[in-house]
């Protein structure tokens, strides 16, 4: 079934550069905690929902006409939200940040050009590198998946991209880079002219103290720092990611994006959502707890979990990682598999989710019958 349409597929006239790929395909399977996709795992408050549904509800009387091509009112509350000085004119929004990525490789990427990445990374850079017709760069990590500032820019000196993914804090791994990595490789690109992009759609989940490339972006125009809704802030549905920018990025971005890209309805959900930002935010704190937790009773368990500043935890010493994979699917357990030799990854959950993930999980590794998963 699957290799007839591979089959059809090949007969038409895609692309060279599409041709054998893969789309994201992150499983989507009917299990009561999912934990795959490192979603905020919590409901929407009650005071951001009714907030939505009546903003909402305001916006549908005006669905005849086209929304505000320039989203003004929501840029200006994420440049509040942001802080750092940040003004409307810095922002720029999309259905997604997966979007917002694409309109960057589209404005600045293309044919001839390259993106690099420093895998294991976010897997829809490489995705949105040939969807865009831009060469992906894989850069390299040492051994314990970490990037020292010397190392990424020596790499980004001696490849010279025309754009360079930073995913901080990183997916998979967890881990938060420093701001002497962005600097560097900043600098690094200064010859090469070299757009730098810092993915932080996992911020807010950092450590306290753990400081954000929003502070470095006065005096660095090929600085773009992308956000997302989707995480902390419990809106993956609604898709809405955005960056922060010299304003001169955001009209190279205006150049690509297609017409009234974000619906009113969009626009809507996001304005209603930003007047509530205590109220959605007050989760993060209680899903922190739960990563923290989740890394300790890994480690006490016997297994390798990453430093993770992010809503989820990537760990590996496990000698079978879709034996457990299997199992945990087995128990209603849904987590994701990154395809890294003894490794997974789980999102932190509420605190009942964490727990039968964890007591799954142990039983898995001591026996129960079946032979120890621990490497
Ligand atoms: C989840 C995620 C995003 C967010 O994607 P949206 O399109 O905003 O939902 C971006 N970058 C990384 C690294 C992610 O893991």
């Amino acid at each position: 079934m699957v290799s007839d349409l591979l089959e059809r597929l090949s007969r038409l006239p895609l692309r060279d550069n599409l041709r054998g790929l893969e789309p994201y395909g992150a499983p989507q399977l009917d299990v009561p905690i999912l934990l795959n996709v490192n979603e905020n795992t919590h409901p929407l408050p009650a005071e951001v929902h009714q907030a939505i549904v009546a903003e909402v509800s305001a916006a549908a009387m005006g669905l005849n006409r086209y929304p505000d091509r320039e989203f003004t009112e929501l840029r200006e509350r994420l440049a509040g939200y942001l802080g750092h000085g940040l003004q409307a004119e810095n922002i720029w929004a999309g259905n997604g940040s997966n979007e917002v990525l694409q309109q960057i490789l589209q404005a600045f990427g293309g044919p001839g050009r390259t993106v690099m990445g420093f895998p294991p990374t976010y897997s829809m850079y490489p995705l949105l590198a040939s969807g865009t017709d831009t060469a992906y760069l894989a850069g390299v990590r040492s051994a314990d998946f970490g990037l020292t500032a010397d190392d990424a820019a020596r790499q980004v000196r001696e490849q010279a991209p025309n754009l360079v993914f930073l995913c901080s804090p990183n997916n998979p791994t967890g881990t938060a880079l420093g701001l002497d990595v962005v600097e560097a490789v900043y600098a690094a690109g200064e010859a090469s002219s070299t757009i730098v992009i810092v993915d932080e759609a996992y911020a807010e989940f950092a450590h306290t103290g753990t400081p954000s490339a929003l502070s470095l972006l006065p005096g660095r125009e090929r600085l773009i720092v992308s956000r997302t809704m989707s995480k902390a802030f419990a809106l993956a549905g609604a898709r809405l990611g955005y960056l922060a920018a010299a304003p001169e990025v955001c009209d190279a971005l205006r150049l690509v994006r297609l017409p009234y890209h974000l619906s009113a309805v969009t626009q809507a959900t996001a304005n209603a959502a930003l007047k509530h930002v205590g109220a959605l935010l007050a989760n993060v704190e209680d899903i922190k707890g739960q990563r923290d937790r989740i890394v300790e009773e890994l480690t006490r368990m016997g297994l390798k979990p990453a430093a993770s500043d992010s809503n989820f935890v990537f760990f590996g010493g496990l000698e079978d990682p879709r034996r457990i994979w299997q199992g945990l699917l087995e128990a209603g357990v849904l987590v994701r598999d990154v395809g890294i030799p003894g490794h997974l990854r789980v999102t932190a959950g509420t605190e009942a989710e964490t727990t039968a993930f964890l007591v799954r999980l142990e039983e898995l590794l001591t026996g129960g019958g079946a032979t120890a998963g621990r490497s």
